[in-house]
């Protein structure tokens, strides 16, 4: 199923689709005032954007930096090329200590890569520590966004998770009650556990370190309780020096959350003593973007999520329509370019409103990278038959005015006299969900003329 088809799953829920709107453009309003909080905002916009930029530009130079700062500080550096051998590298690790049970904390990469099932088929528990992920493990879903991964989900949706993998009193979904509930699951879970693995916001070339923002803390308490932490890293989550990471901080929660700061900005620059900490770096796909132009800005991303939650595809359509690990308009992109014939819908989920390159706190034109995209999906053959043949009607058609004109005023004639079983038939897909405006008696060219005259 594309985008469409999962989209009117979740829009046939009408109560459901107007609120997710409602909470996301609540979250989008929250970032526009902090952001509009800071007389400096565009500025710093235009400085993340050209750290970004020009650290992909030399990506090379700056993960061989990192990896010999890292080791010089004591941590174990891996190279992974795909999700299989990050995979297998973290299972590797646990194994060979006798880590039966692991905590996580969120990362989008490891979700990308498909760790939890592949660590469940061999024997591993793993829990997700991030209230939201948790929730979301529970009920056997994906996440459906990559700041706020429950956000589909309602008080009475988790109230009733809760009640059955968590033995919580039946029909209490006081946010109160569930959370104490959760973090006193959680505490057990950190308490037992052998290992932790976190996600990366940041890995510092100048220091070797890394930095992990949370609002929940989660991240901390799994990296200091055990022994053995594990922190899988994408190429693109470099940055040149420490003093780069104040400009993203402040960008990172305002553009996520509207909060000035994450509630923990931590940076671990050394394994807990007597343990060791290892740093997973990541390719997965990412090392083809670089090579296209078209494309290589949206590795600047700091997954902020702030071009989702102003999306109004997403915001009506839901995360898991998207059926890719991040959904949204960088999910869109991010999806087309790893693999387009199966992500070929997404490029669609777009009404290039640029909404999202007006947010991005690194500037990335994503709307530009959705228009190219759908123009990849048409030079590869892979636009849907019935909107190929209609388009190129519709182009032939305007390519010839007096057909143009032609055409204008018979349907303004015949189209309002049609029978509605006619007009909504299925050959109609834009009448689906709609009403056709009332036809003008006049064309703007003939008004425009009887005006001139
Ligand atoms: S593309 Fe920009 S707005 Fe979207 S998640 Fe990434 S950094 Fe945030």
């Amino acid at each position: 199923m594309g985008h469409p088809e999962k989209a009117a799953e979740f829009i046939a829920d009408d109560e459901r689709m107007h609120w997710h709107d409602k909470a996301l453009w609540f979250v989008r309003k929250k970032r526009d005032v902090a952001a509009h909080g800071l007389d400096e905002w565009e500025e710093l916009r235009r400085v993340a954007s050209e750290i970004k930029t020009h650290t992909i530009s030399k990506l090379d130079h700056y993960l061989e930096e990192f990896e010999k700062n890292a080791k010089e500080k004591g941590l174990h550096v891996h190279w992974a090329k795909d999700a299989q051998e990050h995979n297998e590298i973290v299972l590797k690790l646990l194994l060979s200590r006798g880590a039966k049970k692991l905590v996580k904390s969120k990362s989008m990469l490891t979700e990308e890569c498909h760790l939890n099932p592949f660590l469940e088929k061999n024997g591993i528990e793993v829990v997700d520590t991030d209230l939201g992920e948790r929730i979301v493990q529970l009920r056997k879903e994906a996440p459906s966004h990559i700041v706020l991964p429950a956000i589909h989900l309602k008080k009475e949706d988790v109230g009733k998770t809760f009640e059955k993998f968590l033995k919580t009193e039946k029909d209490n979904c006081d946010p109160t009650y569930l959370t104490r509930e959760a973090r006193k699951h959680l505490r057990e879970k950190f308490l037992n556990a052998d290992a932790s693995l976190t996600g990366v916001n940041f890995g510092i070339a100048e220091t070797g370190g890394i930095v992990v923002c949370t609002n929940e803390g989660n991240a901390d308490l799994g990296a200091s309780l055990p022994s053995l932490h594990i922190a899988s890293m994408g190429i693109e989550k470099i940055i040149p020096r420490l003093e780069d990471l104040s400009i993203f901080t402040r960008l990172l929660a305002r553009s996520a959350t509207g909060q000035p700061i994450t509630s923990y900005t931590s940076h671990f620059h050394a394994p807990v003593e007597n343990g060791e900490m290892h740093i997973i770096i990541v390719d997965n796909g990412r090392s083809n973007i670089i090579g296209n132009e078209d494309f290589v800005q949206s590795l600047n991303c700091i997954r902020c999520g702030a071009c989702i939650n102003t999306c109004p595809v997403y915001r009506r359509s839901g995360g898991h329509s998207y059926g890719y690990t991040i959904p949204g308009p960088i999910g869109s992109t991010l999806g087309a370019s790893k693999d387009l014939r199966t992500n070929k819908t997404l490029p669609f989920a777009c009404t290039l409103c640029a909404s999202c390159s007006n947010v991005c706190p690194v500037k990335i034109n994503l709307h530009n990278q959705l228009y190219k995209h759908r123009q990849s999906v048409v030079a590869a053959g892979l636009l849907d038959f019935k909107k190929h043949t209609a388009l190129k009607i519709a182009t032939w058609v305007m390519k010839h005015p007096a057909l143009m004109d032609f055409s204008g005023k018979l349907a303004r004639k015949i189209v309002p006299k049609l029978p509605r079983s006619i007009l909504y038939s299925k050959a109609n897909i834009w009448g689906k969900k709609r009403e056709l405006p009332e036809f003008p008696k006049n064309s703007f060219k003939e008004l425009y003329k009887a005006r001139k005259k």
